[in-house]
C-alpha cells in the first residue's frame, strides 16, 4: 500500500483571518491536533508545510497583484486602489496574517503535494484547494489558488490529461476560468447551484469549455436540500460515464467540507458518511489523486470529516466513537458562531455520522439525464 502524507503545520494556529470571518475558525492546527490526540497519525506521516516560493506564486498570479499582497501584508493597510483592483481588504478577503503567509505556507504544501505523489506517495494537503482565487483578484476568501499553481507545475512537467475534480460545495469560478479553453485539464465541480449560492456568476451545467477546452469543463450545480442518497447517485453516475470517456493520467481532488449539513455555509444534508464514501467512490475509478482540502466552515465537522478520510488514505479503520483526548481537542475550540438551537452533542461523541438518505427528487433525476448527455456529446 501507498504511504500517505498529511502536509500541515501547525503554524497555521496563528495565521487566521479577522475576527467574524467565517475562516477564523482553526481548521489545519484542529486536525492535527485531533488526529494525534485520537492516536490516528504518527510523526512520520506529517511534513511540514514550506511557503511556496514568489517563482511558484508567478506561475499564476500577475506580479502587480502579488505585489499589492506583499505591500498589504507589510503595511496591514489596503493599498491605494487595492480594493477596486484586486479585491483585498474587504470584508470577503481581509487584511490578515491568513492573507499572505498562511496562503504561501497551503500552496507551498500544494507543490510539496505534486512532489511527494510523484515519488508514489499518496498527499493531503488540508490547508489548499483555495480555488476561487483569480490571477490578478482575490475571491471567495482566496488570494492565491494554490490548485492552479500545482496544476501549473504539473502542466510544466509534461502531463497532458489532468483531472481536477472538485467537490467543495461552491463552484470552482477560479480553476473553471484558469483552463476553460485548455483540454490538458478536465475540470468538474459539484456544487451548491449558483442560483442560490456563491460564486452565483459561474457553475452551471451549460459551460463546458471554449475552443481546445471545448468538453472539457463540466459543472454540476445541484439545488438545496440535497440528502446523501441524491448526492452519491449523482457522483456515482458521473463518475461511471466520465471514466468511460476520460482517461486522466493524474487526478487532483479537491474536498471541502462545506457540503456537510452542519456547515454554516451549506444548504445540502450530507453526513460525513456520505462524505466518505464519495472519496471512496472517486478512489475506486481513479485511483489515487493529490489531495487538498477547501471550503468548511464548522470546525467540528471539518475535523470529523477530514479524520474520516485521513484514516481511509492512511489504511486505517476509523474508530466510531471520540475517545476523551479528541473530545478535550474538540471542546477547546473557540468559536464564535455555535447554534446553539440545536443539540450538537453527537459531534463530541461519535466520529461517523448516522446516514442522511432520503428520496431521489425529480429535479435530480433531470440533471443526472442532463449530465450524461453533456459527458457523451
Ligand atoms: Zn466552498
Amino acid at each position: 500500500m501507498k504511504r500517505a502524507v498529511l502536509i500541515g503545520s501547525l503554524r497555521y494556529r496563528n495565521l487566521r483571518y479577522t475576527k467574524n470571518h467565517p475562516l477564523r475558525i482553526p481548521r489545519v492546527s484542529l486536525l492535527l491536533e485531533f488526529l494525534r490526540a485520537m492516536d490516528l497519525i504518527t510523526d512520520e506521516e506529517v511534513l511540514e508545510s514550506r511557503p511556496a516560493t514568489d517563482e511558484e506564486v508567478l506561475l499564476f498570479h500577475t506580479k502587480d497583484y502579488f505585489d499589492a499582497l506583499k505591500e498589504a501584508d507589510r503595511c496591514r493597510c489596503v493599498p491605494k486602489g487595492a480594493r477596486e483592483k484586486y479585491n483585498i481588504g474587504s470584508y470577503e478577503n481581509p487584511i490578515s496574517d491568513a492573507m499572505l503567509k498562511g496562503s504561501l505556507l497551503a500552496t507551498g504544501s500544494s507543490v510539496q503535494a505534486v512532489e511527494l505523489f510523484l515519488e508514489g506517495k499518496v498527499p493531503f494537503n488540508p490547508a489548499g484547494g483555495m480555488h476561487h482565487a483569480y490571477p490578478s483578484r482575490a475571491n471567495g476568501f482566496c488570494f492565491i489558488n494554490d490548485p492552479a499553481i500545482a496544476i501549473e507545475v504539473l502542466l510544466g512537467m509534461g502531463f497532458q490529461n489532468i483531472l481536477y475534480l472538485d467537490l467543495d460545495a461552491h463552484h470552482c469560478d477560479g480553476v473553471q476560468e484558469a483552463y476553460y479553453s485548455d483540454d490538458r485539464v478536465y475540470v468538474v465541480s459539484i456544487h451548491q447551484s449558483p442560483e442560490y449560492s456563491f460564486p452565483f456568476r459561474s457553475g452551471f451545467l451549460h459551460e463546458r469549455g471554449s475552443g481546445r477546452g471545448k468538453g472539457y469543463n463540466l459543472n454540476i450545480p445541484l439545488p438545496q436540500g440535497v440528502n446523501d442518497t441524491e448526492y452519491l447517485l449523482v457522483l456515482e453516475k458521473t463518475l461511471t460515464w466520465l471514466s468511460d470517456v476520460y482517461k486522466p493520467d493524474l487526478l487532483i481532488l479537491q474536498l471541502g467540507t462545506d457540503p456537510l449539513e452542519e456547515d454554516p455555509l451549506s444548504r445540502w444534508k450530507l453526513s460525513n458518511t456520505a462524505f466518505l464514501r464519495a472519496f471512496k467512490a472517486v478512489r475506486e475509478v481513479f485511483g489515487e489523486g493529490i489531495y487538498l482540502g477547501g471550503g468548511g466552515y464548522h470546525p467540528l465537522a471539518l475535523a470529523r470529516a477530514w479524520t474520516l478520510l485521513w484514516c481511509e488514505m492512511s489504511g486505517r479503520e476509523a474508530p466510531k466513537e471520540i475517545n476523551e483526548e479528541g473530545k478535550k481537542v474538540l471542546l477547546a475550540v473557540e468559536w464564535e458562531e455555535f447554534d446553539d438551537e440545536k443539540d450538537m452533542s453527537y459531534m463530541y461523541e461519535s466520529l461517523i455520522d448516522e446516514e442522511r438518505g432520503g428520496e431521489v427528487r425529480g429535479e435530480i433525476r433531470e440533471i443526472i439525464a442532463e449530465v450524461k448527455d453533456l459527458i457523451y456529446s
